[in-house]
């Protein structure tokens, strides 16, 4: 049989004034740059015993080659890091080009790589107007499946559209090939004669934080093992913690399920529907602003026994949920507490950069770094710093969250100010791989502060050799608290964070 496979990915924060347009979709920043045809199958898959990525139309063409017994049809694949809404026009034209590839290659069943909180310009539910489309196209008949992000925002439109939608599981999302590995799978039984399933889907109706996302703890650990143990291989589940800056009516976490019969579906969705109801004031959990941050950061570092660095994490401008990674609030907070042997990245500054290039290693330069973004609470740190190492900014990750990527952070210093040490790069990149320290000579685990602009993914790499994770709110374009927002189509009964104890 031929199956098609595309994929369109994007993460969209409608409060990010900064929107994705075409130019964002074609370029390489932490995935590839838009890939169509064999330029598709080569990427995702590189010959020559090179690690197999962790991205989800990777696992699916990996599950694929590994069976051998259906041709891929590789339509279109691209996606843009988190920001603002996708503009109309990026987002008509990458739909034209799946559409046109769909109609070439008269399939017998359709693979697409989604996030699931895409919003553009003109469309709220952009992942349901992709999948409505497609289905529009192939007809009822030709099985339709897609992966999505944990972070999805799934809506009625996208599970009537689609034969099958499959989530990643964890947070940090160190699934996300595997998930594609399962879409595979179940395509290839729906190939083999099984029925479309049935489906049920259920809001959760109230908002959870994405720092209360994280699956190595609880509650989101015991839901994400209850849909493995809800899981057969007639009956899928899914739970969508959701994208909670995403000002769209169908914003937030949903669960939903497929099995051989509606009721089956519906059993499963309400059992998983009202684990994650009866966990709703466990997702809560310590924030402190950049000076509480640092400080309790130097006490734990005085109170002897533990050892390894103290991570934290600058939740509010992580370039992954739509933050411009430039803010200066806790970079302030370090030097103006004098902080020994810390380090803070990833900063994008390219202008900056360019300077320290400039100035060569070795060299002071004054900056006014970061702090240009125009977030509210935030400006340039004016300074002057030692320029410690340069980089063009090519890094293969190690870590499993980037496992396979190449990253591409543009041109790229680290620079010195009293005891503190920042990583500047040119484009955003999510610190979470303890390669992006090591790049420019850093040892992590010698280390006594890493701030991260990161939130929770930094920690499949990082908890491990730490003595303690902080969170940190400072300023950035990413509420931690999705109550704070100025939401305009969040329906009136979808609480805005969970109901405490
Ligand atoms: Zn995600």
């Amino acid at each position: 049989m031929r199956i098609a496979i595309g994929g369109f990915q994007h993460e969209t924060n409608t409060f990010s004034p900064t929107p994705a347009g075409w130019q964002d979709f074609l370029a390489a920043d932490t995935w590839p740059g838009l890939l169509q045809g064999p330029a598709l199958l080569a990427e995702m898959t590189p010959a020559g015993g090179a690690q197999a990525r962790n991205i989800p139309i990777a696992g699916f063409i990996g599950a694929a080659r590994d069976e051998g017994a259906h041709t891929l049809l590789p339509l279109s694949w691209c996606a843009a890091g988190p920001s603002g809404r996708v503009t109309e026009d990026a987002f008509e034209r990458i739909v034209a080009l799946l559409l046109e590839g769909i109609a070439l290659a008269r399939a017998d069943a359709v693979y697409l790589d989604l996030h699931g909180a895409m919003a553009a310009a003109h469309i709220d539910d952009a992942d349901g107007e992709i999948l409505r489309r497609v289905r529009l196209a192939i007809g009822d008949d030709i099985p339709l499946v897609a992966s999505l992000d944990l972070h999805a925002n799934v809506s009625p439109l996208m599970v009537d559209s689609a034969d099958l939608l499959l989530v990643y599981r964890t947070y940090p999302h160190v699934d996300m090939a595997a998930t594609g590995a399962r879409a595979y799978a179940w395509l290839a039984r729906r190939l083999q004669g099984m029925p479309r399933p049935r489906a049920a889907w259920r809001r959760i109706p109230f908002l959870i934080p994405i720092c209360w996302q994280y699956t190595g703890a609880e509650p989101a650990r015991s839901l994400r093992r209850l849909q493995e143990a809800l899981d057969s291989d007639t009956l899928a589940a899914g739970l969508a913690m959701g994208f909670p800056a995403t000002d769209a009516d169908k914003c937030g976490p949903a669960a939903w399920a497929y099995a051989a019969s509606a009721d089956a579906a519906r059993a499963a969705t309400d059992r998983l529907a009202a684990a994650v109801e009866a966990a709703e004031s466990g997702f809560a959990g310590d924030i402190l602003d950049a000076r509480d941050a640092v400080a309790r950061a130097q006490a734990l570092l005085r109170s002897p026994g533990a050892t390894g660095p103290v991570i934290i994490a600058d939740g509010q401008d992580n370039p992954g949920a739509g933050g411009s990674a430039d803010t200066t609030g806790l970079l302030r907070a370090l030097v103006a507490a004098d902080a020994r042997n810390a380090v803070i990245g990833l900063l994008v500054d390219a202008q900056a950069a360019t300077q320290a290039h400039a100035a060569g290693a070795g060299a002071e330069v004054r900056l006014a770094l970061g702090g240009k973004s125009g977030i509210a609470g935030d400006a340039p740190f004016e300074a002057t710093f030692r320029v410690m190492r340069l980089h063009g900014g090519d890094v293969d990750a190690t870590g499993s969250v980037f496992k396979g990527y190449r990253l591409t952070l543009g041109p790229s210093a680290l620079l010195q100010i009293g005891g503190v040490q920042v990583i500047v790069v040119s484009r955003p990149v999510q610190l979470l791989d303890l390669a992006l320290l090591r790049f420019v000579g850093l040892a992590p685990e010698r280390l006594d502060i890493i701030a991260v602009k990161s939130v929770v993914h930094f920690r499949a790499d990082f908890e491990p050799l730490a003595r303690a994770v902080l969170l940190c709110a400072s300023p950035g374009a990413f509420a931690l608290d999705p109550s704070t927002l100025p939401w305009t189509k969040l329906p009136g009964d979808i609480r805005r964070k969970p109901a405490s104890p």
